[in-house]
């Protein structure tokens, strides 16, 4: 028999503080602020669901995810993902402790899954049978992967720079995808307006859909009971609009409610200098973000999200930043890659550009000294590099007997 969570879930409007049943929402129906879950905090019997073994990845923690039937779950074995030592980097750095969190790991290559789980275990509670998602690959591709699993119908729309590999992986799922010209604005929008005129669900991993973002909640759980119950100094996260940077809080925030952490960790969002509305507004010190209007290029095409029209999200994101006295950093288009090929060739870790930004950055940090040689820091690889290729022409020659094979390899 598989049990019922008993727990009482609701969604809570960041801004009016209105609160609603666990329904198909997107914003606040009152005032369109953004939606996050509540939990009866003081009923939660923490020490179990942190002990727990008896589910499979991010499911250890169900009874504070947002699904209210365990038979409803969709799961690929998300979460669960190795934290590793760095090597060379710490030589290099002269720093003892760098860790990587390789999301890049999961069951579709990148941390999209934890989020795009509990979506889509909601959406089948909900008893929904289309999903619509904007993205910029990587959402669509679990999107796609964890709706094939649970038999609902998937559309996506994607930005026309997306790389073909995560298209492929899409389309295999059998998702019905569409590109938009320009950046990842114009699918946002098509989403949100297909989403209010049929019905569907909004799986959208901006702050659209509260369900979703509440997935990377267990990326900090599960650091916390990696680092055998303790907290880094830092965290350093690749961010778009920053539901990634922003779970992650809520996750340390969680184990600060149940007394079990008496620190909360820097939280250090990394973004490209070609689109970096989050770290403007920090630099300026804002109070909002503002939309990015810059027209931009970047290989790191995972984190590249101008906001326009949401720059509320940006806002939030912002706002955990400051809360734990991190700090926004953004890398050149050159920076990036150095950190892509220092990660593949010197720590054997193969993660996508956007990814590879949390290991350029801390290289940055440190020089810059803004982050401590005798800190504990973890850097978020939040993809995996087979998402993307980055060698034009990879292809080695052929040849056939040892005297060329002698000449190909010296
Ligand atoms: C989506 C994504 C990010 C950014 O996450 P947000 O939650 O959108 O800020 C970073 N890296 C990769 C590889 C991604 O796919």
């Amino acid at each position: 028999m598989k049990e019922k969570v008993l727990l009482d879930k609701k969604l809570i409007c960041t801004k009016c503080r209105k609160i609603y049943e666990l329904k198909n929402l997107s914003k606040c129906p009152a005032c369109n602020g953004i939606l996050k879950m509540n939990y009866e905090y003081d009923k939660v019997d923490h020490e179990k669901v942190f002990n727990k073994n008896d589910c499979i990845g991010i499911w250890k923690y169900k009874d504070i995810l947002p699904i209210e039937d365990e038979e409803n779950i969709v799961t690929l074995g998300e979460g669960n993902t190795p934290l590793i030592k760095a090597n060379t980097l710490n030589k290099d750095l002269g720093i003892d402790n760098i860790y990587f969190k390789l999301e890049s790991a999961n069951p579709t290559g990148s941390f999209k899954d934890r989020g795009v789980a509990v979506m889509v275990s909601k959406a089948k509670e909900l008893k929904a049978d289309t999903v619509i998602i904007a993205s910029s690959g990587n959402a669509a591709a679990s999107t796609a992967a964890y709706t094939a699993r649970g038999g609902l119908k998937c559309v996506v729309c994607i930005p026309e720079s997306t790389p073909v590999s995560k298209i492929s992986q899409a389309v295999s799922h059998g998702a019905q995808a569409v590109c938009l010209e320009g950046a990842f604005t114009n699918c946002y929008n098509m989403a949100k307006l297909a989403s209010d005129t049929y019905g569907w669900i909004n799986a959208t991993t901006t702050f659209i859909n509260p369900y979703n973002y509440e997935g990377n909640k267990t990326i900090a759980y599960e650091i916390w009971q990696q680092m055998n119950r303790s907290v880094p100094d830092n965290i350093i996260i690749p961010v778009g609009a920053g539901p990634i940077l922003v779970g992650i809080y809520l996750g340390f925030l969680e184990l600060e409610k149940f007394g079990l952490i008496d620190k909360m960790p820097h939280l250090i969002g990394v973004q490209t200098e070609e689109c970096a509305p989050i770290v403007k507004g920090y630099e300026m010190e804002l109070e909002n973000v503002k939309g990015w209007s810059t027209k931009f290029k970047t290989i790191a095409t995972a984190i590249s999200d101008p906001l326009i029209g949401y720059e509320d999200d940006g806002t939030i994101t912002l706002e955990a930043v400051r809360k734990t006295k991190g700090h926004m950093i953004s890398l050149t288009e050159k920076e990036i890659m150095d950190a892509h090929s220092y990660l593949a060739k010197k720590e054997g870790v193969f993660a996508e550009p956007s990814s590879a930004v949390s290991v350029g950055a801390i290289q940055k940090l440190v020089n810059k000294k803004k982050i401590r040689k005798n800190e504990t820091t973890v850097c978020i690889i939040t993809g995996h590099g087979l998402k993307q290729n980055t060698l034009s022409n990879c292809r080695p020659k052929t040849i056939s007997t040892l005297e060329d094979l002698k000449e190909a390899v010296k």
